[in-house]
């Protein structure tokens, strides 16, 4: 039985044998988290010895998080949840596993185009850290100037040159629903037509497998989330070396809408039994100190407004000033169904 089974159960049990649920008192803190770095154990020690409050961890991929949170209904212990990508809070969210809250102290801290639309209630998801989707290619075979847009990717100039990992992807299907938003339905759907048209293959792997692939040569040009960039740049291997030897990053949309940025968020639980500490654990998480083991962890850039983390890896692909995207992601949740449906239709896989 894994830890997080046993968890599950002992905390299941233990609301059955008091007949209610755990009393909110208690200075614990049920948190679930898709994020398993070396750096957030650190950080949780800090945020234990400060507040007094214990935090039980469960780890365990995005679906698996959600598939225990579906199964758990409102037995379950989670009171905070930790996951990657904003499409992946949407649907969470879409599916009622989250509790809206109100903190000035994030409010403050947090950008609003970095967490969920807020309602008269509060706000879902919250992002704590960025990472940016960029453009690889191979300047052997592509100009920079060439694939200086997102709009670009569906140039017949690239013709049988781009790369991706699947369409439905929620990195991907994150950055569809902010380009169809700028774009309107119409040309959104047409710009994903275009992609497919000019693919080099049927879409497959990870973001690291685009980029090796825009190294092999069997790739022009692909799409990849900046951290897997620096954590190939960052490699003592030779044939990451190598890789790296052979590609280039652009930062799309510099001149225009900026580099689509996508986040790591949280949320309270739906039925969080320890609310206040939740809540407390989220502002904690936009402190200075916090946020500097958060983002670096997974080398992406802090969220809180105004705040630079040094990387040498990220200054290196050229991401330690770039222009963000400012389109609120809370448009991945609108546009998510609508996205999906269009991909569907020009038969990106
Ligand atoms: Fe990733």
């Amino acid at each position: 039985m894994t830890s997080f089974s046993r968890f599950s159960m002992l905390a299941i049990a233990a609301a059955a044998a008091l007949g209610a649920p755990a009393q909110a008192q208690d200075k614990v803190l049920n948190l679930y988290s898709a994020r398993h770095y070396q750096t957030d154990e650190a950080m949780y020690d800090t945020f234990t010895r400060t507040t007094g409050i214990k935090i039980n961890r469960v780890d365990a991929d995005d679906a698996g998080i959600v598939a225990r949170l579906r199964a758990e209904g409102a037995a379950s212990p989670a009171d905070v949840i930790l996951l990657v990508d904003a499409a992946r809070l949407a649907s969470a969210d879409a599916q009622g596993l989250f509790q809206p809250i109100k903190s000035a102290k994030l409010d403050a801290a947090i950008p609003a185009n970095l967490r969920a639309t807020a309602t008269a209630e509060g706000v879902t998801w919250t992002g704590f850290s960025t990472r940016a989707r960029v453009i690889v290619y191979d300047p052997a075979r592509v100009k920079a100037e060439d694939v200086a847009t997102y709009e670009q990717l569906a140039d017949p100039k690239l013709k049988g040159m781009v790369c991706t990992r699947s369409g439905s992807h929620p990195y991907n299907l994150s950055l569809f629903a902010t380009v169809v938003e700028r774009l309107g339905d119409q040309k959104g759907e047409a710009w994903l037509k275009g992609v497919v048209d000019n693919m080099a293959r049927a879409p497959k792997g990870g973001d690291t497998d685009q980029i090796k692939g825009v190294a092999s040569g069997e790739c022009g040009v692909a799409l990849t989330n900046t951290y897997y960039v620096a954590r190939i740049i960052k490699s003592t291997k030779p044939e990451d070396q190598a890789v790296m030897s052979k590609v280039r990053v652009s930062f799309p949309n510099q001149g225009t809408s900026g580099t689509h940025v996508n986040i790591a968020g949280a949320a309270v639980a739906r039925y969080a039994k320890n609310r206040d500490n939740a809540v407390q654990f989220m502002e904690f998480l936009s402190s200075p100190f916090a946020q500097d083991y958060f983002a670096n962890g997974n080398n992406e850039f802090p969220a809180v407004k105004g705040l630079k983390i040094d990387n040498p890896a990220i200054k290196t692909m050229g991401g330690d000033n770039f222009k963000a995207e400012t389109v609120p992601l809370g448009v991945v949740a609108k546009n998510m169904t609508k996205v999906q449906q269009m991909l569907d239709r020009v038969g990106y896989k």
